[in-house]
């Protein structure tokens, strides 16, 4: 049998945090079927990767390229770096759901919050959805690179409160709607939830945390979903992260927040960051393991892709048909500490 395509030479980085290693890659019918030793097996189509990387394509969790996914496929750039997915809807900024009528506000919204001029936006975006479920749809359409989105707690607020979603809080038959958008959202393909911090200056930053956990508890419910929680809130990233933490305790879903945010005056900040990722490691090697270790867990998703379908009939050298198995034995294995500080 020839493979569709034989890629050999190459050094392969797999994504299951284990080093590099050298092995010819075999893909058939759209999916890796060997990694090892090719020994002089047919394919349709060989590439000679020598002196270069394979890698399985990169996940950018966040990107805020909603409006562009739109009018261009590859979203610019990301593709030729190597990026084949990745995930909008961050910091609880979208373009749906979206009355109709209403989208002007939500390219407005991306427009100052990414320096992207109006016209632009405009011209390439033509809102023909409602729903998150039909916004999907409408990337669907003209897709190159792979696009996830989250739920965005500014976009729903406008969705179902109006003008008042930067004013004040919900009431509680608003709060259950934007509850329903949620689980609607999610069922339709969504991949969790995105929310910022109390006073933040948009609307997901104008309700008390009553309602982040609220809205939070729909994921909790379904028992999927990931949070995000954006920076940029007064205080630097401290209620940042005390929300994703509190989001992931309460519901036992994974939380992710904006680290990138150290500001000018506090160049070491970071250090401050790895101190409470690593508290919130140890509490979690008791009773709350996923629960408090939000990091560790976005980390773990963004391998997934790498380490499924790895399986194959190349079965010489130190290459057996599963690649994590072989790599444990040819190369000395790293600790699962040190595999879990790398990942903060
Ligand atoms: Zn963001």
């Amino acid at each position: 049998m020839a493979y569709d395509l034989l890629i050999k030479n190459g050094r392969v980085v797999d994504g299951s945090g284990e080093p590099a290693f050298s092995a010819d890659v075999a893909v058939q019918d759209g999916k890796i079927v060997g990694v090892g030793k090719s020994n002089g097996a047919a394919a349709k189509r060989t590439i000679d990767a020598g002196g270069r990387v394979v890698a399985p394509g990169f996940i950018d969790h966040h990107t805020h390229f909603d409006p562009q996914a739109v009018w261009d496929p590859y979203c610019g750039s990301w593709l030729h770096n190597g990026h084949t997915t990745v995930i909008v809807g961050q910091c609880g900024q979208v373009i749906a759901p979206v009355r109709p009528g209403d989208s002007e506000w939500y390219l407005e919204f991306f427009s100052d919050a990414e320096q992207i001029p109006l016209p632009v936006l405009k011209a390439g975006v033509d809102v023909t959805w409602e729903s998150v479920g039909d916004y999907l749809n409408a990337l669907g359409k003209k897709r190159g690179i792979n696009v996830g989105t989250l739920i965005g707690h500014s976009g729903i607020r406008r969705y179902v409160m109006g003008e008042a979603a930067a004013e004040r809080e919900a009431k509680p038959e608003e709060l259950a709607a934007m509850q329903r958008l949620i689980r609607e959202a999610m069922v339709d393909g969504a991949l969790g939830f995105s929310t910022a911090p109390k006073d933040r200056g948009d609307p997901a930053g104008v309700p008390d945390d009553a309602e982040r956990w609220a809205l939070a508890s729909v994921l909790g419910e379904l028992g999927t979903g990931v949070f995000q929680v954006a920076g940029g809130a007064p205080g630097g990233t401290k209620a940042t992260r005390a929300v994703a933490r509190e989001l992931a305790a309460r519901t036992g879903r994974p939380s992710i927040y904006n680290l990138m945010s150290d500001p000018v005056g506090n160049p070491d900040e970071w250090v401050e960051h790895l101190r409470w990722l690593e508290d919130g490691f140890n509490a979690g090697s008791t009773s709350r393991r996923t629960r408090t270790s939000p990091v560790r867990k976005a980390s773990s998703a963004a391998c997934r892709p790498g380490t499924t379908s790895w399986r194959g009939p190349m079965r010489s050298g130190c290459a057996p048909s599963a690649i994590p198995r072989s790599a444990r034995r040819c190369r000395p294995r790293r600790s699962r500490a040190r595999s879990s500080s790398r990942a903060a």
